[in-house]
């Protein structure tokens, strides 16, 4: 008989939110355990197809104000945490250039009408830049000629994603982390077959959560779902023939286009957004529209090497916002709804999420009202959950699980 290991945490899902909390927890001195699907190298979440994009700006044009701030507050901590890595990771604050085809100059006004109404005054006004065509072509010289007009959002970052999951696991596991893999689809009344115990469990599973994440005041055999996917499609090219410093968008009247250079000449070019639950293979429309919006922006595209056509699916709450569910009776914390800003916002969210299990660990009979959620209003939830939201078979849910 294996002997039972005891943890502070047991999460769940290693993916970005399970990988971030993983390495903020071990490192604030608790004795970790985290358990995934898949395996170390993460391509079984949405983290590892992700662009990476830290754009707080240029997101304001399609989100809320919560996610601007989540997202300015991130950027400072990612710049932080970078540095504390034992391996260097890719990391730039270059800005995003944002162009347009003649045709689309419809989309101008909206985008930048859009971010003044969302985004703090001071932040339009120090980091948004109009460009004429020799503003485009100083900023990006392989652009010139190619655009009369621009703009530069000033500050803007991404970062090498597959590099940063690497570097936060290594670290973790270095610091003590004890990692459990290719583990299947775990859910919290299973983790006694893994011969481990917990005194918080923390569910970082991103939309292999969905069935946790109902609405846990609904009648009982009735199932409102919390939590959905959006499917997005994203390519991934190398061409080392072109040469751009930056993430580039292209307005476009159905989805924001963006190709974010990656180091070693690849780039992550995205994405879309589809309001389906299908992890299929990406349709050869969106390869067209992803692939000609890349050709039309620069036509030495054209020689670049299709490494990747990846399709993940987004995990997303219906006011699409993030959020952090606290049972404080069960010892449960799930974090969860970072949809299309993951990387943007997950360290002030994980650093909020870990803030609750500490204080769950340190017997705070009211956890849920750390500090972070005076900061975050609304980003913390109290709840009691039904017994039958921790387990594997949730009535009713039938094809909602896969
Ligand atoms: C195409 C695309 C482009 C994106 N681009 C950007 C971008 O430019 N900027 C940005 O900020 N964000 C971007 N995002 C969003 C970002 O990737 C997500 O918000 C983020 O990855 C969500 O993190 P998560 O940890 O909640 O989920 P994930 O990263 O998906 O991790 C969940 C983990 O849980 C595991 N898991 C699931 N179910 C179980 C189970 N039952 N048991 C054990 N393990 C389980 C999964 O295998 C996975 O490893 C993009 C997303 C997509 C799809």
């Amino acid at each position: 008989m294996t002997a039972v290991k005891s943890f502070d945490v047991a999460i769940l899902g290693a993916g970005l939110a399970g990988r971030l909390c993983a390495w903020l927890l071990v490192r604030a001195g608790a004795r970790v355990a985290l358990v995934e699907r898949g395996g170390p190298d993460g391509t079984g979440a949405a983290a590892h197809v992700a662009a990476a994009m830290l754009a707080p700006l240029a997101e304001s044009a399609i989100a809320e104000r919560r996610i601007v701030d989540l997202g300015m507050a991130s950027v400072d901590l990612w710049r932080a945490w970078i540095q504390e890595l034992p391996e260097p990771v890719f990391f730039q604050e270059d800005g995003t250039l944002v162009v347009w085809h003649a045709r689309d100059r419809s989309e101008v006004s909206l985008f930048t009408g859009r971010m003044r109404a969302v985004a703090p005054p001071e932040l339009v006004r120090e980091r948004l830049a109009v460009l004429d065509g020799a503003g485009v072509a100083a900023v990006e010289p392989e652009l010139a000629g190619r655009f009369p007009q621009g703009l530069l959002l000033k500050g803007e970052g991404q970062l090498d994603n597959r590099g940063a999951l690497r570097a936060l696991l290594d670290c973790a596991v270095k610091e003590g982390v004890h990692c459990i893999w290719e583990a299947g689809d775990v859910d919290i009344d299973l983790l006694p077959q893994f011969d481990l115990r917990a005194n918080v469990v923390l569910d970082c599973r991103g939309l292999g959560a969905r069935a946790a994440w109902c609405d846990p005041t609904a009648e009982p055999g009735v199932v409102k779902p919390g939590l959905r996917g959006l499917r997005g499609e994203v390519v991934r090219v190398h061409a080392p023939d072109v040469k751009l410093h930056r993430p580039i968008r292209l307005l476009h009247p159905r989805y924001p286009i963006y190709i974010a250079p990656k180091p070693n000449d690849l780039y992550v070019i995205g994405a879309t957004e589809i309001e389906s639950e299908d992890d299929s293979p990406m349709s050869v429309r969106s390869a067209l529209e992803l692939l000609s919006a890349a050709h039309s922006l620069h036509p030495a595209f054209g020689e670049a090497r299709v490494l990747e056509l990846n399709v993940q699916r987004r995990p997303t709450r219906p006011d699409h916002l993030p959020a952090i569910r606290v049972d404080q009776q069960a010892r449960v914390v799930r974090v969860n709804g970072l949809y299309r800003h993951g990387w943007l916002i997950a360290p002030a969210v994980t650093e909020a999420a870990c803030a609750v299990v500490r204080a769950l660990l340190a017997g705070d009979p009211a956890a849920h009202a750390v500090p972070a959620s005076l900061r975050w209003p609304g980003l913390i939830q109290s709840v009691e959950e039904p017994a039958h939201l921790r387990g594997t078979a949730v009535p009713g849910l039938g094809s909602l699980l896969h």
